[in-house]
């Protein structure tokens, strides 16, 4: 029987209903594993790309059970579940590629996958270019090379929220022999990364999944079994590891998810479109707001958004004057990353490294994470937050 998402979030990772027992799966913690003899250590060990425990590094039932949560709701069929989300960037990048080998990365991408590029991999000889989010076919299509080996998407972009069109990036890539790694944070379940093309999606746990701002986690998911050889075998060599008490708080986080997601994304939509009937504001840079780059995109390819989005000003209010802003918030905290219960703002000034043409806007932005407060409250911070902008213009 196909479950429906809720079904899904709420069943998933924990055995058969009608069976004795709690009714979450035991937090299993642990390095060695004992066998009864030598021949069950050897066959056993034969098993690695099993949910099998073998070694603690292999992982165990807790991993197991999450990483079966987030394969079925992005609709892949293995997952591998690591440290931190930039952990779920890095460890299939690192397995794939070898020296000698191009990647593109979108140019709106997550600022520490840039320097992971722009770092580790040129120093073991794999190059990156940096495309526009917002490219058409014939312009990706001349930027592949014949050592082209991942194309990589992020959709949303980082900070300024272009949707990408995935599966003419799928195409593009798949032509030209490489496979498409898709960063789908933002998305989570309301984008499909495999049923959109995708060979690899990324999550960060430590968003939405965890959902408490109090765990670091990240998933690498991938459809078929070549994939999944490659990244298994690839996490295992890398040391890969992911603490179980974070897995079992993952989890935990996943039951609720839906629900909390629901409230956050209409929350954040009401927010948005109160920024953008404000005259300060020149455009929300919300997917499901047509202001957005590539809304049209969105209303095609996702059933949801999540309650994270950005807020261009007026090109009269500078940098400084959005900092005034923030500053003067009281309900909204000061702080990297978001999909926690609560609200937080950040200027994206400095965030946006951009090459040279693209990603032109307006004037200063903001990043605005809208949380589970009530709304009217918030947006009466934000009216005297704007009061602060205006008298620091
Ligand atoms: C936060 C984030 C990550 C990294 O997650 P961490 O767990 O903080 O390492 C990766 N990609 C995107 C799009 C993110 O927003």
């Amino acid at each position: 029987m196909v479950k429906k998402i809720e079904t899904a979030l709420v069943q998933g990772g924990r055995g058969d209903t009608k069976a004795y027992g709690f009714v979450n799966p035991r937090l299993a913690r642990g390095s060695t594993v004992l066998f009864p003899d030598m021949a069950s250590k050897i066959e056993t060990g034969k098993h690695a790309l099993e949910p099998v425990e073998i070694y603690g590094t292999y992982g165990n039932d807790t991993h197991f059970a999450l990483a079966s949560v987030i394969a079925e709701i992005e609709g892949g069929s293995h997952c591998q579940v690591v440290s931190t989300g930039l952990a779920a960037v890095t460890t299939p990048l690192l397995a794939y590629l070898k020296a000698g080998d191009h990647m593109l990365a979108p140019d709106s991408v997550y600022g520490p996958t840039r320097s992971f590029c722009n770092s580790v991999l040129q120093r073991f000889g794999v190059a990156t270019s940096y495309y526009d989010p917002m490219i058409d076919e014939a312009g990706l299509r001349a930027m592949m090379r014949a050592q082209t080996r991942v194309v990589l998407a992020e959709s949303p972009g980082s900070h300024t929220f272009e949707v990408q069109d995935v599966p003419m990036l799928a195409r593009v890539a798949h032509a030209g022999g490489a496979k498409l790694f898709m960063d789908n944070t933002w998305g989570l379940h309301h984008f499909q990364p495999f049923a959109h093309g995708a060979d690899v999606s990324i999550q960060a746990l430590t968003k939405y999944a965890g959902g408490h701002s109090d765990i670091l986690l990240g998933a690498v998911t991938v459809n078929n079994e070549a994939d999944w050889k490659w990244l298994r075998e690839g996490t295992l060599e890398l040391g890969q590891y992911a603490s179980p008490d974070d897995c079992w708080l993952a989890l935990r986080g996943l039951r609720t998810l839906h629900v909390r997601l629901k409230a956050q994304e209409k929350a954040g939509l009401e927010v948005a479109r109160w920024f953008a009937a404000r005259p300060e504001v020149a455009r929300v840079l919300h997917p499901a707001l047509p202001s957005c780059p590539g809304h049209e995109f969105f209303v095609r390819d996702f059933s949801g958004a999540c309650g994270l989005f950005g807020v261009v000003f007026q090109p009269e209010y500078s940098a400084e004057a959005v900092v005034a802003m923030i500053d003067a918030l009281q309900m909204f905290g000061i702080g990297a990353s978001w999909g926690g219960y609560e609200s937080l703002a950040l200027p994206t000034k400095g965030a946006i490294r951009r090459s040279e043409g693209t990603g032109v806007f307006e004037g200063a932005i903001a990043r605005f994470h809208i949380g589970l407060e009530n709304v009217e409250d918030l947006i009466a911070d934000l009216e005297q937050g704007l009061a602060a902008l205006r008298m620091a213009r």
